[in-house]
């Protein structure tokens, strides 16, 4: 661990479990280059303060309820909204603390889609660097978010989904980051605050890695006149997995279960934290899988199944019948599962978070997107890494097996995906290592951020003149 540097750094994720699990280990790899950390959070979701001992933690109330996560386009806008004040307070508070006095803030890492940040950081003078959670290649496809509104994408007619892009390639309308609203006006709006105030920050961190993602990484960095930081795979940099941002307990009991099984045939499913499917697809994942008669370990998460609790849809003894080749979880320690010998595939939504963690471990996935950048990067997992097949087709059993038996094969397409998917995973251990790109990226953010001191004139550099931060960039 690098010596203390005196500085410390506020961090604000966007309360939801793909957002908070990247921040959290953003926030333990900065701690490691001896920096100081304070989250601010909300108080729905709220991270667990004792599984981080060595951080502090302010709460701020904001009044935007946990019902409303399942409304994302209104959740985000509100949240948008609702925190401005409480945000500007705790941030005001936190600079002109005791604590201020003798370790400087340096700067505020907000989510990119918490995008109200960057008037209150331009408000109090202080320098903000955006995390984007999400892959690099779905952020160019957001983009171009006026091209969809002029072509007029949402509603998507079902005419023209299978039409290619070509501004876009190799994406299809299919792939597009679109979402089923009847208001497309308010996701417009959404896109355009958040994709404005990236633009006005000083700098993007990502959880991605220049070896996967250059040809994105030179499209926006020709558009972006701040400087971006590749750091990825942020779990990578960590000895330890993010189960302690983990906002569900997780079930360990399946590491013992895959423990019993050979390697690479179990087929481990999940789809995150937040996509929902209907009880008929339910039925026939359940069925698919228990056809494909190759062992599975499946998450379950409450909520999943719309109209249900949890599994009560599953026939009656169906898990019996499988006599031990299927588990159920409610929400399980995804990268331990993932780097589990007995882990063959992957059957998932590839939110960004899982598609990273499987392809750090090699694991080929089948891809089942259900909204906004997971189309974008199931397109890439199957036709740019080609380390992953993706279901085109209904979620229909006889598919569902078709699909998985394929994948599970040791020969053939399989055999070419897999090693694919191994080369991936050999190039997301590379770039972290002593003068790979991610750690590289890593030591330039650094820099960068110490690099506003240098500007300015404040003894305790308590408030960083918003021109000094603007100089570092021109000189960068
Ligand atoms: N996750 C987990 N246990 C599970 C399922 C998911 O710990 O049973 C974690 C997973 O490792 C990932 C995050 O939850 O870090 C999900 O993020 P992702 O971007 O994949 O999907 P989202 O939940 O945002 O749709």
């Amino acid at each position: 661990m690098a010596g203390r540097k005196g500085r410390r750094w506020l961090l604000t994720p966007l309360p939801l479990q793909g957002h908070i699990n990247p921040m959290l280990e953003l926030a333990q790899i900065l701690y490691s280059e001896g920096f100081s950390i304070t989250i601010i959070h909300t108080t729905f979701n709220s991270p667990h303060p004792s599984n981080y001992p060595h951080f502090t933690f302010s709460c701020i109330q904001h009044g935007v309820s946990q019902t409303q996560s399942s409304d994302l386009l209104n959740f985000l806008l509100q949240l948008n909204v609702k925190c401005v004040e409480p945000f500007k307070d705790c941030v005001t508070k936190l600079l002109r603390s005791d604590e201020a006095a003798v370790e400087p803030v340096a700067c505020l890492i907000s989510d990119a889609m918490c995008y109200f940040t960057q008037a209150v950081a331009d408000n109090l003078h202080l320098p903000r660097i955006v995390l984007r959670t999400a892959a690099i290649s779905s952020y160019v496809a957001f983009l171009a978010y006026p091209l969809f509104r002029q072509r007029g994408y949402i509603p998507t007619q079902d005419c023209i989904l299978e039409e290619e892009v070509k501004e876009l390639a190799p994406l299809r309308v299919k792939d597009l980051p679109l979402i089923k609203t009847e208001e497309p006006e308010k996701y417009y709006e959404l896109l355009r605050n958040f994709l404005k105030e990236t633009k006005a920050s000083l700098g993007v961190i990502w959880n991605s890695f220049e070896g996967l993602e250059s040809p994105a990484l030179r499209k926006l960095s020709k558009e972006f006149s701040i400087p971006m930081f590749p750091i990825g795979p942020f779990h990578k940099h960590l000895s330890s997995s993010s189960s302690s941002s983990s906002l569900i307990s997780q079930d360990q009991s399946c590491i013992a279960w895959l423990d019993t099984h050979p390697p690479n045939s179990v087929v481990y499913v999940s789809f995150g934290s937040l996509a929902a499917i209907t009880e008929t697809e339910f039925v026939e994942l359940a069925w698919g899988l228990a056809n494909s008669r190759h062992p599975f370990l499946w998450v379950v998460r409450p909520g999943l199944i719309k109209g249900s609790e949890w599994v009560e849809a599953l026939p009656s003894g169906f898990l019996e019948n499988l006599e031990g080749r299927g588990a159920i979880v409610k929400w399980a320690p995804q990268q331990e599962v993932l780097a589990h010998s007995a882990v063959g595939a992957f059957w998932t939504h590839c939110g960004w978070n899982s598609t990273l963690e499987s392809i750090c471990e090699g694991v080929p996935m089948i891809c089942m997107p259900i909204f906004t950048d997971q189309k974008v990067n199931a397109r890439y997992v199957s036709h740019v890494w080609r380390v992953g097949l993706q279901l085109e087709k209904r979620v229909e059993r006889e598919e569902i097996q078709r699909i998985i038996t394929t994948l599970m094969d040791v020969n053939g397409e399989a055999k070419e995906i897999r090693d694919r998917a191994l080369k991936l995973k050999e190039e997301a251990e590379l770039c972290l290592r002593q003068g790979g790109s991610s750690r590289s990226s890593l030591q330039a953010l650094v820099t960068y951020i110490l690099s506003f001191d240098s500007f300015t004139s404040q003894p305790s550099s308590l408030y960083i003149p918003f021109r000094f931060a603007r100089k570092a960039i021109d000189d960068w």
